[in-house]
């Protein structure tokens, strides 16, 4: 394999697989480096159309296996169906000076293929907040930046949603959504009668609810509400890496794919003052390889591109690459998932619902968006529904097969509402992750210490979104009216960001407004670890617009041979 790229790729989940796509629709050769094994789409997702009885544990894994694996059983969606994309927690230790989960998905795709494929937009209100509240730096970009790359993206992954007209979650090129059901109908309705500026509809999803061409070109078909999309689709109906991007980049030609290859650190090289390539180890072998390239895009997932660039030491950079004011590691973020509410609503008995949509419905965020209304900073978005239970749980000394069995499964029971908050958090210098000075993995990596945490701001927070959840239930007709604090961890929400901020003053951030390191030009950080702030929204369509937005500008630079 030669070892001379124009551009190397460290990482294949979601902003990697843009990166790949743009950079290799734009002529550049480029290398994928993934640390995981190979996923194929299709081929690769042994899962895909199981049914549940024809899994040896029903869906669940065993007690051993929970007790070898405390920390990555917590993720959403894990079970005996999805596990074979995500990590297992002795393989990949790392040491937390305070409680975090750290949630993985290593192979070739990342977590695309387990993502929950919420896709708001950020709102100008989210860019502008940090700094007019006095709680973060200025972004060096807008929403107007962002949201022609934006447009770019939503069309070629396909997002489903409905034009809303609202400013807290500005709307997109959106794929027809999904629909609300009738309690979801009447939740709307309540809200807009009783609580001016709250507005509940159906979120914007990476499903693709009716394809354009551009989707059927990808190879990828209508999304066939199974609801089962963590195990891999073999339709293509939600976005993945693998179905979409970088199989896209495949076809242009100019794409390499290195699985196995863990990147160790970046080389800097003191004479041309830009980086010449990567250091990796082949996972199986432990072989070290260099890899050379005029470009480097850095989108490992927020956390691990943070230890890349720690560990990428030179003279010039003793502590890390670009890190001349140990700002590299610190503000690192996440979003508030804590707290939780619901109740029964009974009037709607007759009704139904068909299939299983693949989606929730949001409550866009209300708060701190022209003024400070509250006594914390920030917002936050709710996600929401209503459902069905069962009339009754077949007790399991009954008969588990027969007429009355499945009659008895089929009776459905109450309507229920549940919500949950994805709250913004404030980007701390104390919030930190940094190299372990003594623990290495298997690969002579220096482990990541993390040390993040809540605070004050996020008990508030947690507060009125219980005390503001309970009163808009009760307007809805609830009763059974139940909430929690569930004290989670951070990392458990999966939207880590931050470490290596984008800014406007190279003094107080390491990434200009193209991502790109303010000291070491050639290397562009695109993933979670290049957010300013955290907003409310869910991250990863940004990650993918930003990288979209990089990738074009550093193609550009390339060819003009500024790079
Ligand atoms: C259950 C779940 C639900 C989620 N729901 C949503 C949602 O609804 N909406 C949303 O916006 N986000 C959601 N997320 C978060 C989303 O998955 C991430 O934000 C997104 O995947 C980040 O993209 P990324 O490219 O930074 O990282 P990833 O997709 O994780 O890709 C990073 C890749 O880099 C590789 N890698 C890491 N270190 C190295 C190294 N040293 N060398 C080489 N390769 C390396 C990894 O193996 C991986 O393949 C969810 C995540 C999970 C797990």
């Amino acid at each position: 394999m030669e070892n001379q790229f124009d551009a190397i790729v460290i990482g294949s989940g979601i902003s990697g697989g843009w990166a790949a796509k743009e950079l290799c629709e734009k002529g550049l050769k480029t290398l994928v480096l993934e640390r995981g094994r190979d996923v194929r789409h299709i081929k690769d997702y042994p899962t895909m159309t199981m049914n549940p009885w024809d899994f040896e544990h029903r869906g669940r894994m065993t007690k051993a296996f929970y007790q070898e694996n405390p920390l990555i059983t917590k993720a959403a969606g894990y079970g005996e169906d999805t596990a074979h994309f995500f990590i297992k927690d002795a393989d990949h230790p790392y040491v937390q000076e305070k409680p975090f989960d750290w949630i993985r998905g290593y192979q070739v795709g990342g977590k695309s293929l387990i993502w929950g494929r919420a896709c708001q937009r950020w709102s100008e209100y989210e860019f502008k907040a940090p700094e007019k509240y006095g709680y973060g730096i200025e972004w060096p970009i807008n929403y107007n930046d962002i949201a022609p790359w934006y447009s770019h993206v939503e069309k070629f992954i396909g997002v489903c949603g409905n034009k809303d007209g609202i400013e807290a979650m500005p709307d997109g090129e959106f794929l027809p959504p999904f629909e609300l059901n009738c309690v979801e109908e009447h939740m709307q309705a309540t809200l807009k009668e009783h609580f001016p500026g709250r507005y509940l509809v159906q979120g914007r999803w990476a499903h693709l609810s009716k394809p354009e061409q551009v989707h059927l070109d990808q190879g990828r078909g209508k999304c066939q509400c199974r609801n089962l999309c963590m195990r891999g689709c073999p339709f293509g109906g939600y976005f993945s890496s693998n179905s979409s991007t970088l199989p896209w980049a495949e076809k242009t030609g100019n794409l390499t794919i290195r699985p196995f290859s863990v990147v160790h650190s970046i080389i800097y090289d003191e004479a041309s003052g830009k980086a010449s390539g990567v250091k990796v180890i082949d996972t199986n072998t432990k072989e070290e390889i260099v890899y050379n390239a005029r470009i480097i895009f850095v989108n490992a997932s927020a956390l691990n591109s943070n230890l890349i660039l720690l560990n990428s030491k030179s003279e010039r950079f003793p502590n890390g690459l670009g890190n001349d004011h140990d700002l590299l590691g610190r503000y690192v973020s996440f979003h508030n998932y804590r707290a939780g509410a619901g109740g029964a609503i009974k009037g709607f008995e007759d009704h139904y619902y068909y299939g299983s949509r693949p989606s929730e419905c949001i409550i866009a965020n209300y708060r701190n968006l022209k003024e400070q209304d509250t006594d914390f900073v920030g917002g936050y978005t709710i996600f929401t529904g209503a459902y069905r239970n069962r009339a009754e749980e077949v007790p399991e000394d009954a008969p588990q097969l027969g007429a009355d069995f499945k009659h008895r499964l089929s009776k459905p029971g109450d309507w229920r509402i549940y919500m949950y908050m994805q709250g913004e958090t404030i980007p701390k210098p104390s919030n930190r992750v940094y190299l372990s000075e003594d623990k290495t993995d298997d690969w002579g990596i220096p482990l990541l210490v993390t040390d993040v945490g809540y605070d004050e701001n996020d008990e508030k927070m947690v507060a009125d979104f219980l005390e503001e959840s309970q009163k808009m239930l009760e307007q809805m007709g609830c009763a059974d009216l139940y909430s929690y604090d569930s004290k989670q961890a951070p990392g458990l929400d999966i939207h880590e960001m931050g470490g290596v901020r984008m800014g406007i003053d190279p003094k107080t951030s390491l990434l200009n407004e193209f991502n790109q390191m303010h000291q070491c030009k050639n290397v562009f950080v695109t993933d979670g670890a290049c957010m300013t702030s955290t907003g409310n929204q869910s991250p990863s369509i940004l990650y993918m617009a930003l990288t979209a937005r990089a990738a074009n500008y550093a193609a550009e630079q390339f060819k003009n041979n500024v790079l």
